[in-house]
């Protein structure tokens, strides 16, 4: 019962799991949840999803 992938049904895809994004501006990383996310150092929102 430790078998983790296969049948593993998807669930909350995109939904509210937070996330680790990483703003392209300034590097900084950032925990966040859902879509829109602003660095919270430079307030830029050009930051990508590396989680
Ligand atoms: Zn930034």
């Amino acid at each position: 019962m430790c078998s983790v992938g296969d049948s593993f049904g998807v669930e909350l895809e995109g939904g509210m799991e937070p996330h680790e994004y990483e703003c392209n501006h300034c590097g900084k990383t950032f925990r966040g949840i859902g879509m829109g996310q602003t660095c919270p150092k430079c307030h830029s929102k050009d930051v990508k999803c590396i989680e």
